[in-house]
């Protein structure tokens, strides 16, 4: 008998593994790669703003014949020119050491206020989701299992997975984890989030090594930073939203959605059919246009974008625009 449930879940792992390869959204790779490129375009379109139309090359031949160092630079007249691009250099790989130490540095705030605030969940503490999150990180062959807590956050229904050297912790709101030990007793809309947060965990979205390249696009005004930016996260959330249904099988999908609108008490009373009646409905083409546009700015594609998405039989990937 005992044999027969190993192989079981034996089973359902090969077939998780295999489910979890292809839950990208299939835009977020070139997105991604998109945003990498916006941000060095950027960088480079600075350094010759800088320069305006110099002849580089030409000016640090003079600059090395000033030093000696090669023929012709006698009448050398540009150093200062060339040796403010040189401080320009040396100020941008400054930038980037300083990008660098502040984005650990805001990490590890983040973390400090796990370790001052939240209540760390254990085999003792929310013991259900301890070994939820041991279940899902083994599905995943996750290198390290993430830390989770919980924190009170005065009503506001959210969940974030965040790295710090070393480790990933994820942050699930008190607000979140009532759902489960309330009255709505309601453990699987809850393991759907936490599967959401791991699933930015196994994508890497969190990570320094994929972060760190995209963040210089945020810095190119409006089109970094309101369109961009918003597309490569709307993507993600897709793709994470795909590694929960394949993690959980799809228990607790149409509730965190619904949830996520109603609140955690009165999305029990929501009538599904209704809610998906009312996010298929056909709009007039200026409420669609107001409605398109919200999900431009949106960090998180809209909720009929994001449901429809989800129940989608196909899993094709989610609409991003
Ligand atoms: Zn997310």
């Amino acid at each position: 008998m005992e044999n027969m449930y190993q192989n079981m879940y034996q089973n359902r792992g090969a077939l998780v593994r295999e489910e979890i390869r292809r839950t990208r959204h299939r835009s977020e790779l070139l997105l991604y790669a998109v945003c990498i490129l916006a941000g060095l375009i950027a960088a480079c379109f600075v350094v010759f703003f800088l320069s305006d139309d110099l002849d580089v090359i030409a000016e640090l031949k003079n600059l090395l014949g000033f030093f000696g160092l090669e023929e012709g630079g006698a009448d050398y007249t540009g150093g200062l020119v060339v040796l403010l691009i040189l401080a320009g250099v040396i100020g941008g790989v400054a930038s980037i050491i300083f990008m660098l130490v502040a984005y650990i540095a805001s990490v590890y705030a983040m973390y400090a206020q796990q370790l001052s605030y939240s209540i760390r969940v254990s085999e003792k503490n929310f013991p259900e989701i301890y070994w939820k999150v041991r279940e899902f990180s083994e599905l995943m062959d996750l290198p390290v299992v993430p830390e989770v807590y919980v924190q009170q956050m005065n009503g506001e229904l959210n969940a974030f997975t965040c790295w710090v050297p070393g480790r990933i912790f994820i942050q699930l709101n008190a607000e979140i984890v009532d759902l489960a030990y309330m009255e709505n007793k309601d453990f699987d809309t809850v393991f759907f989030i936490l599967a959401h947060e791991m699933g930015h965990a196994y994508l890497h979205h969190v990570q320094l090594q994929y972060t760190l390249w995209c963040m210089p696009v945020n810095f190119i005004p409006v089109l970094g930073t309101y369109i961009l930016y918003p597309l490569l996260s709307r993507s993600r959330e897709y793709s994470a939203d795909r590694v929960a249904q394949a993690l959980t099988g799809g228990t607790g999908e149409l509730s965190a959605m619904m949830m996520l609108s109603a609140g955690r008490h009165a999305y029990k009373y929501v009538s599904p059919e209704d809610y998906l009646r009312e996010i298929t409905r056909k709009r007039k083409p200026l409420e669609r246009f107001a409605v398109w546009v919200v999900n431009l700015l949106a960090s998180h594609p809209i909720m009929p974008y994001r449901t429809r998405a989800i129940l989608d039989p196909g899993k094709r990937s989610g609409k991003l625009l």
